[in-house]
């Protein structure tokens, strides 16, 4: 669904909006992020550098990931379309004491506004929620600087996928509210790769997070069949 010509699914904001109260509680429906958050850090950090870079999160939401880039010493803005998780990730910097830009737009617009402006782009857990993940894809290419670098990750879609993002995550183990994900949404790395070389970024590494239900431990290692974050150069 697309409303005004925007590439955005109302429905998905809103859950997102509904939540958003929720989102630095680490034992929330946020838990999955907070607890992925220092392993993709360190992974964009030793990619890419943090220190004095400039960043912009898109589908940044509450700020998991944005306030710890700036803690980092990069210079983030976060954007998202809910209004009540930028509110939150505001409100967030009075207790952190950390400096991000929030701002309510879309990728597609603020690359016409600032193309090629950005150090490192990130847009995690984000494309899988939206009508027109190539649009979005072709946004970051955008407004990333030449030889910046970009990170998307999302949920790869398979019947293990299915099963664990899904079934495990919403049914099983109740990490996630029912109806966070839609199987149809996921988005295959092959698919991806071609979206991004389509949008002119080369790609350099894929790195799979896994969860284990037992250990109920998060890990970056080479599966890439759930979860799994690529990693790009323009
Ligand atoms: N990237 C954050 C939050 C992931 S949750 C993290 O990983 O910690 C997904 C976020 O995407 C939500 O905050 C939701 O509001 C946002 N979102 C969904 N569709 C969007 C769109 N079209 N444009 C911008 N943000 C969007």
């Amino acid at each position: 669904m697309e409303k005004d010509g925007i590439n955005v699914d109302p429905l998905e904001i809103e859950k997102f909006s509904q939540l958003a109260h929720r989102w630095w509680d680490p034992n929330s429906e946020f838990k999955p992020l907070h607890e992925i958050n220092p392993l993709r850090l360190n992974y964009i950090k030793e990619l890419a550098g943090m220190e004095d870079k400039t960043v912009v999160d898109v589908g940044c939401g509450g700020g998991i990931l944005s306030e710890s880039m700036a803690a980092s010493g990069a210079n983030v803005t976060g954007i998202d379309l809910s209004k009540k998780a930028l509110k939150v990730a505001k409100l967030h910097l009075l207790e952190s004491g950390h400096q991000v830009e929030y701002r309510k737009i879309t990728a597609e617009s603020l690359s016409k506004e600032k193309p090629q402006h950005y150090d490192i782009v990130t847009c995690m857990e984000m494309l899988e929620h939206v009508p027109d993940p190539m649009s979005v894809v072709q946004s970051c290419a955008e407004l990333v600087k030449p030889g910046g670098w970009v990170f998307f990750s999302t949920i790869n879609r398979n019947p293990k996928a299915y099963v664990y993002a899904i079934i495990g995550a919403e049914y099983v183990l109740n990490i996630l509210p029912r109806g966070t994900h839609e199987y149809a949404k996921f988005i295959k790395p092959a698919e991806l790769a071609r979206m991004a070389r389509n949008a002119g970024l080369s790609s350099k590494e894929i790195i799979g997070l896994t969860y284990n239900p037992i250990t109920k431990v998060y890990a970056l290692e080479s599966d890439s069949s759930v979860n799994y974050i690529m990693a790009y150069r323009a």
